[in-house]
């Protein structure tokens, strides 16, 4: 008996689309990543930034083959060009944008209100969505919006994916979500918490409980994601229930420049007694409070060294982004009732060992310890800084965002 040859046994099968590009767009900044989701190994990444200014500047830098990375310094005009500059670097390394292994551009979007609970591919009404987003986020989603529109306009017929900030916290229940405020005005204004940073969320508390070899559904985390920007999130059985900013980053934890927490008074306060106008209060609260207001440094090796000169300002700047740190992780703790492990992440999280000692100092009655070697370990990969005996595991997680948002891509167009 004889069996037909079939086709795909006589020919050689083309190459599957492979390839997903990142890009994360600011509004004078393009970070990209182009990675082979086959093994989901990073292939380039690159930087332009200052766009529209004379300084412009990207760093392209190859990943395979150990070749160095290269510069262009010199003005690139806007969005469009900036993603020219950098398809012709990736081109250089022969990995053009037109290829046919790329299988899709996956887009950072800053945010999507209640409508996007999970990555979605881009359609002209995905678009409008978007930009009907836009007085929630003024100074993100137009720029996320244009290099949608860039990316669209230099492969049209590739599918693009939007993966959104606050997607994964769209699963918080009223009770957290709502403001206590007139009700009628907030759904008009589409005034609640919706959280940022979902996507290193929703990375690291899985990646947590990979650490601890549990389902993520088994287990309950608080999340400290602690860059420029600061978050925590209360994260239980894979869900988060809490998350620490609010219609805007502004909301919650000290950060780098920004004040976090306050009394919304002291912003009429500041209108009445210092004449200052709801831009001015934007600026003191987003650009020049937080580490920066309080110190004038908002780089945690600094302040850390200055500390260590003896320094009063940074050392009270560093105390009081402890305290507030603090009050979360008790906070997260009352709304989970259980706590399987509180993991820090993002660069101060994952660099400065003295911010997670004096984080989680005095809260053995919680389950909570560090443990001092464990804790001045370096290392890319996640770790255990807690002492065997704790209740609850303290952990560091490097986040990883542009690996997840090529994941989410990917699985939603990438082929099985
Ligand atoms: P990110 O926004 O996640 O890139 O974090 C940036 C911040 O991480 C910087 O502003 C620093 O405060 C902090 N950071 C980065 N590297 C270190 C380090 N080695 N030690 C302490 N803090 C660091």
């Amino acid at each position: 008996m004889t069996f037909p040859v079939t086709d795909h046994e006589s020919t050689a099968a083309p190459v599957e689309p492979h390839r997903v590009l990142v890009l994360n767009s600011g509004s004078s900044s393009v970070k990209y990543q182009l990675l082979d989701m086959r093994d989901r190994s990073r292939l380039a990444s690159g930087l332009v930034e200052r766009i529209g200014e004379e300084t412009s500047r990207l760093v392209h830098t190859p990943l395979t083959g150990g070749a160095e990375p290269r510069e262009r310094t010199g003005r690139i005009a806007d969005h469009t060009a900036a993603l020219e500059a950098a398809a012709e670097e990736l081109a250089a390394d022969g990995l053009g944008l037109d290829s046919p292994e790329l299988a899709a551009i996956g887009h950072r979007v800053v945010h999507g209100g209640l409508r996007f609970s999970a990555p979605t591919v881009i359609t002209d009404e995905v678009l409008k969505e978007i930009e009907r987003l836009v007085p929630v986020a003024p100074l993100h989603n137009p720029a996320n919006i244009t290099g949608i529109r860039t990316a669209q306009a230099l492969r049209p017929d590739l599918p693009q994916v939007a993966v959104f900030d606050t997607a994964f916290h769209t699963t918080m229940p009223e009770a957290a979500a709502r403001y206590a405020i007139d009700v009628e005005t907030a759904d008009a204004h589409r005034i609640r918490r919706y959280g940022f940073h979902g996507t290193s969320h929703a990375y690291v508390s899985r990646k947590t409980a990979e650490l601890l070899g549990r389902a993520p559904e088994e287990v309950n985390i608080i999340v400290l994601h602690l860059g420029n920007g600061a978050s925590a999130s209360a994260v239980a059985g894979g869900r988060c229930v809490d998350t620490s900013m609010g219609l805007t980053p502004l909301e919650g934890l000290v950060m780098g420049t920004r004040s976090g927490d306050i009394d919304p008074a002291v912003t009429f306060h500041l209108k009445r007694v210092a004449g200052m106008s709801a831009d001015d209060i934007d600026v003191l609260l987003n650009k020049r409070s937080g580490l920066v207001g309080l110190c004038g440094d908002n780089d945690m090796r600094v302040i850390r060294r200055r500390i260590d000169e003896g320094d009063e300002r940074a050392a009270l700047a560093f105390d009081i982004y402890i305290h507030r740190l603090k009050k979360y992780i008790g906070a997260y703790t009352a709304v989970l009732g259980r706590v399987d492990a509180v993991a820090f992440t993002a660069g101060v999280g994952e660099n400065a060992a003295p911010v997670r000692e004096a984080a989680i100092a005095g809260l053995e009655q919680l389950g909570m310890a560090v443990d001092a070697s464990l804790n001045a370990v370096r290392s890319e990969e996640p770790r255990l800084i807690s002492p065997e005996y704790a209740r609850v595991a303290v952990a560091v997680v490097p986040t990883d965002e542009e690996l997840e948002i090529a994941d989410q891509t990917f699985a939603l167009v990438g082929r099985p």
